[in-house]
């Protein structure tokens, strides 16, 4: 049998990472077999329908390299690959499901059933519908329908016995039948629920293997006796555990770094992302932690997924980040940092020196702009910054030191690093001073700063030699 997995997540215009984490799984399960992995839109539930939303889920999916092989856009043979252009089809299989006598029509209308569930709720049962139109007549159905009044099929769950599905992680789950509710299929828009859809969609799209979150474990049993009432064998299903933010809390929107656009814009790679969200519920065999997209396919297997909720580590994904900028060239790392660069930096300097030194020390391209804000003007600041117990600097000390090396820095006739790099080391040599009460005063005079990536020498061989002999001209002048 042919592995067919899906991702069908609900258009919402928001990719949580738990999300994309069932899709990750889904695509390994998939590829790992040489299987399809098919994108399906759920879109029944029309008052969560965000305009954008479906181009939200193809830009992430792509932009990570889970291509599907069948889907909305691409096509298929198993299509339409969006719910709400396959209303025919649901009410088909929901019609198709009374005439078996696995479902009924239901007539009740909204007071009447708010009323219900008050007054069971007020008895202290749990609400449940009391399957009033169970039992209507074939004849006083078909007076209703001819009359027009608005209609629910519900699924006729058995009153007695009990119920069986099995789940990978959770093996067999029994539950009586007297627990599970006759619940909506189709409902009055004509539109399936989750609950209905899933089973027809997941039948049609010959799909294998389930994976998605454990909060649709409670319902599964109602979709095994749907399966059984249509004849149908049911797919693998794999129910896993949520993303937390710690043991009691999951990760939710509000965290601000609960989506994959999130992350982005926080300055997370896609491939860190991808490899860290992986790493969330899934355990490879042996201690290796950094995984490319095909190397998680390759050693993805099922039986590595966790029953226990994984909790979202940011420094833990910080520290990955990190790992997976220092493994970029430095051009494929300036091409990443260069519209951070350009956010606080402006002027015509050569970026690729100014991101080598960025390379080393970032673990998030979004702390790059306050590193390099110096490089187009002086920041203010305080002459307490000359300073440094360590290098054993006073703001006195870096008068003498400024005004050594001024006239050393004005004979360099070719500036670039190394004759910056000799010329001051002599002057070092010459003063018998330590190589710090001489670089760290230069360093303060032409960037302003504490930290700057990179020191005195490299910091003036990308400003030039006019514009760190005016810094410490002016930053002398201050002493
Ligand atoms: N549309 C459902 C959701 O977004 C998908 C659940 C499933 O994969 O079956 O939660």
């Amino acid at each position: 049998m042919e592995v067919r997995t899906r991702f069908a997540p609900s258009p919402t215009g928001y990719l949580h990472v738990g999300g994309l984490r069932t899709a990750l799984f889904t695509y390994a399960i998939a590829k790992k077999a040489g299987g399809k992995f098919i994108l399906r839109i759920e879109d029944t539930d029309q008052e969560r329908y965000v305009e954008g939303a479906n181009e939200v889920i193809y830009n992430t999916l792509r932009a990570v390299g889970m291509n599907w092989d069948e889907g909305p856009d691409v096509g298929g043979d198993y299509g339409p690959y969006i719910q709400t252009e396959r209303r025919a089809i649901y009410k088909e299989y929901a019609e198709k499901l009374v005439e078996m006598g696995g479902a009924y029509y239901c007539f009740c209308d909204k007071d009447r059933l708010t009323e219900l569930k008050a007054v069971q709720e007020a008895s202290g049962v749990n609400p449940m519908y009391d399957r009033h139109c169970r039992n209507l007549s074939p004849e006083e159905v078909r007076a209703k329908l001819e009359a027009g009044v608005p209609y629910v099929i519900r699924q006729k769950i058995p009153l007695e016995g009990t119920t069986t599905f099995h789940d990978v992680l959770y093996g067999d789950i029994t539950v009586d039948n007297t627990t599970l509710d006759d619940q909506i299929l189709l409902k009055t828009d004509g539109l399936p629920t989750y609950n209905f859809a899933n089973v027809i969609d997941d039948h049609l799209m010959k799909i294998s293997h389930v994976v998605r979150g454990n909060e649709y474990l409670a319902s599964a049993p109602k979709y095994t006796l749907l399966y059984k009432a249509f004849g149908w064998d049911e797919p693998v299903y794999i129910h896993v555990e949520h993303i937390m933010r710690d043991k009691q809390h999951k990760l939710s929107k509000r965290d601000g770094d609960a989506s994959y656009d999130d992350l982005i814009k926080k300055g997370y790679l896609s491939e860190a992302i991808v490899n860290y969200i992986a790493l969330l519920g899934w355990s490879p065999k042996g201690e290796r932690e950094i995984f490319t997209l095909p190397e998680i396919v390759e050693e993805f297997d099922i039986s590595g997924i966790s029953k226990s909720p994984a909790i979202f580590d940011p420094l833990k994904l910080r520290a990955m980040n990190g790992e997976y900028i220092r493994a970029l060239t430095p051009e494929k790392f300036l091409e990443y940092a260069e519209p951070y660069i350009r956010m606080s930096c402006k002027g015509d300097f050569d970026l690729l020196k100014i991101a080598s030194l960025l390379q080393p020390r970032t673990e998030v391209l979004s702390e790059i702009p306050e590193q390099v804000d110096f490089f187009d003007e002086m920041p203010d600041y305080s002459l307490e910054l000359y300073s440094n117990k360590k290098m054993k600097t006073t703001p006195e000390t870096a008068k003498e030191a400024l005004t050594a090396a001024i006239p050393v820095l004005e004979n360099i006739t070719d500036w670039n690093f190394d004759a910056l790099h000799d010329a001051l080391f002599n002057l070092i040599a010459d003063l018998g001073v330590k190589n710090g009460w001489l670089l760290w005063s230069v360093r303060v005079a032409i960037s302003g700063k504490q930290f700057t990536p990179g020191g005195a020498l490299e910091i003036a061989d990308i400003i030039g030699k006019e514009e760190t002999l005016k810094r410490m001209k002016k930053s002398l002048s201050m002493l």
